[in-house]
């Protein structure tokens, strides 16, 4: 799969068990408040092609570990930021579970959305909404049941066809995203060897 991963969770600082998610130790149980974005709290990579059935994988086996019942017997504190990290892990399945809220929200690491949004009120699409929509207001008013159909057929078209067109978009963006962060990991490789060589060369011709 192409695409950032999330900074993944550490091993647990209590125990050393390796965590899915910072919310929570598989091992110990040991419970943190909610940080980091919706798929760090999922324990999911960053990118667009998200696995659903993954997702609900891993929602499942988080929830039951912050289920108010097990932890319990860990205390007030622990019981609270347990209930607070499995209101954070449902936020974020929503979030990601929908489309176009994880698109929306995959934007905003990238820039100001809002703007976005707002530059696309001039495109072409508005007209074919609007038609689509004049054609579904006739097709009422004269209960024309087959060009009620047709028009729907031709509005889940247009959705699934501009949720691919998404779809590819991020795709490009997280495997350009990727290529570079490597290349600017390799440019700052190379760059800490020269300046270790030119530490060692300015200090003999400094001492001469
Ligand atoms: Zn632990």
């Amino acid at each position: 799969m192409s695409g950032l991963r999330s900074p993944r969770a550490r091993s647990c600082s209590r125990c050393g068990a390796r965590r899915l998610s910072a919310l929570v130790c598989p091992e110990c149980r040991a419970v943190e408040r909610p940080a980091g974005d919706a798929f760090a709290l999922l324990g999911l990579p960053r990118s667009w092609a998200i696995d659903a059935g993954l997702l609900e994988e891993h929602y499942t086996f988080l929830s039951r570990l912050l289920d108010p019942d097990a932890v319990q017997s860990r205390g007030e504190e622990d019981w609270r930021v347990a209930a607070e990290a499995a209101e954070a892990l449902s936020a974020a399945r929503r979030l990601l579970s929908d489309p176009l809220e994880r698109g929306r929200y995959l934007l905003s690491f990238y820039g100001d959305v809002e703007d976005r949004e707002r530059s696309t009120d001039s495109s072409e699409f508005l007209t074919q909404v609007m038609e689509v929509q004049k054609a579904v207001s006739q097709a009422e008013a004269e209960g024309d049941v087959a060009r009620l159909k047709a028009a729907r057929l031709e509005a889940e078209e247009r959705l699934g066809s501009s949720l691919f067109a998404v779809g590819q978009s991020f795709a490009r963006l997280e495997q350009a995203l990727t290529e570079e962060v490597k290349a600017a990991a390799d440019a700052l490789n190379a760059a800490q060897y020269w300046g270790g060589v030119v530490d060692e060369i300015r200090n003999k011709t400094t001492s001469q």
